[in-house]
C-alpha cells in the first residue's frame, strides 16, 4: 500500500511507515500541486500539514485514498464532508501539540505582561530604560479568559492556575452540565461578560463560520483597555485590521498573534509596525517535542488505519 506525505514529518515516523508501506516522503511537494496530483494517483494514504488543501480537485486526483493524516489539529484544510462522502477517515494528532500551544500561551501572556523583555538592544548599548520597565504586570491574581474551552484551551487553563491565575470560559458548545468547568475550577462566561473581566483573553476555537470575525472591533472594544489578546487558533478568527486600530490607540495591553488571515503576513499588513504586539509564524504547537508526538501518533494511527481498511 502506498503513502503520499506532501509536508514536513519527523524522520523517525516516516521510517517506521516505510518499513511498512511504500512511502513517497518530500516535505516540499505540497508547493507543487501538478507533481502532488500525480503521485497521489495510485495513493492509499495522504499525511499532510496543514499547507495542503485536501480539497475536491486534490480528492478527484486520488481515486484510491482511503486515509488522510493530519500532523495537528485544525482540520480547516481538509474538505471533510468531501472526505466523508467518500468514506476516507480523517486522523488529527488530537492532543499531540496542545503542551507546546498551552506553554506558548503562557509564555506571551508573561512578556507581554511584564512588558520589559525588550530592552536588549538598549542594555547592551549601556543604556538603562529601569524606570521605563518598572511597571511590567504579573500572571498571579489575574484572570484568564478562554474562548474555546477544547483541549488546548483546558490545558493552557490548568498551566495558568498553577501560575496563581483565575480561568473563565466561553464555550457555547459546552453544557452546563459538562463536568470539564469543576473538574478545571473554571466559571462559564457568556463571550461579553469573558471579555468585561478577563486581563488575557486567549483564543482556542476551530475556524468556522460562526467563529470568523469573532474578535471584530466591537468585541476588541469591550475588552478591559489594559488586557491582553492572543491567538494561536487561527486567522480569520481575529479582525486584524481592527485589532491594529485598538493597539494603535493604546486601547489594549497588548496582543500576541501566531496565526494569520494570510500566512506568510502581506508586507502591507495593518499589523506591520503596531506596538506592544508580538507576530510568531505559526508555530505555537510546533516544537522538537510535539513534533516527535504529533509524527508518531500520526504514523502509528494511519498504519493502522490501512491495516484495518
Ligand atoms: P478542540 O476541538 O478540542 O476545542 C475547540 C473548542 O472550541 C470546542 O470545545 C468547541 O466547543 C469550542 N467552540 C466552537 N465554536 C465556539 C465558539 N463560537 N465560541 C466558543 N467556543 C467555541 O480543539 P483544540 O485542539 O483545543 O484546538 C483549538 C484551536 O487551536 C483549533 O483552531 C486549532 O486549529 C488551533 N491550533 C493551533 C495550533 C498552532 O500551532 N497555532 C496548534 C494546534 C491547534
Amino acid at each position: 500500500m502506498r503513502i503520499v506525505i506532501s509536508e514536513f514529518m519527523d524522520r523517525p515516523a516516516v521510517d517506521q511507515l516505510t518499513s511498512r508501506f511504500d512511502v513517497h516522503y518530500d516535505k516540499d511537494l505540497v508547493d507543487r500541486p501538478a507533481e502532488l496530483a500525480a503521485q497521489l494517483r495510485d495513493a492509499d494514504a495522504l499525511i499532510v500539514r496543514n499547507r495542503t488543501q485536501v480539497d475536491a480537485a486534490l480528492l478527484s486526483a486520488a481515486p484510491k485514498l482511503r486515509v488522510v493524516g493530519r500532523l495537528g489539529v485544525g482540520l480547516d484544510n481538509l474538505d471533510v464532508d468531501a472526505c466523508a462522502t467518500r468514506g476516507i477517515a480523517v486522523i488529527p494528532a488530537t492532543g499531540a501539540n496542545a503542551q507546546a500551544v498551552a506553554e506558548y500561551v503562557i509564555a506571551a501572556a508573561m512578556l507581554l505582561l511584564r512588558g520589559a523583555y525588550f530592552a536588549t538592544a538598549d542594555v547592551a548599548a549601556g543604556r538603562w530604560p529601569r524606570a521605563a520597565l518598572s511597571g511590567g504586570r504579573e500572571l498571579a491574581g489575574r484572570t484568564l479568559g478562554l474562548i474555546g474551552f477544547g483541549g488546548i484551551g483546558r490545558l493552557t487553563g490548568r498551566l495558568a492556575r498553577v501560575l496563581g491565575m483565575q480561568t473563565i470560559a466561553s464555550d457555547p458548545q459546552l453544557p452546563a452540565s459538562s463536568p470539564a468547568w469543576t473538574e478545571d475550577a473554571t466559571r462559564a462566561r457568556t463571550l461579553d461578560e469573558l471579555l468585561r473581566e478577563a486581563d488575557v483573553v486567549s483564543l482556542h476555537v476551530p475556524l468556522a463560520a460562526a467563529t470568523r470575525n469573532l474578535m471584530n472591533a466591537q468585541r476588541l472594544a469591550t475588552m478591559k483597555p489594559d488586557a491582553l489578546l492572543i491567538n494561536t487558533s487561527r486567522g480569520g478568527v481575529v479582525d486584524e485590521a481592527a485589532l491594529a486600530h485598538a493597539l494603535r490607540e493604546g486601547r489594549l495591553g497588548g496582543a500576541a498573534l501566531d496565526v494569520f488571515e494570510r500566512e506568510p503576513l502581506p508586507a502591507a499588513s495593518p499589523l506591520t509596525g503596531c506596538p506592544r504586539l508580538l507576530l510568531t509564524p505559526h508555530i505555537a504547537g510546533v516544537t522538537r517535542d510535539s513534533n516527535e508526538r504529533v509524527s508518531s501518533l500520526i504514523a502509528s494511527k494511519v498504519a493502522a488505519a490501512l491495516a484495518a481498511a
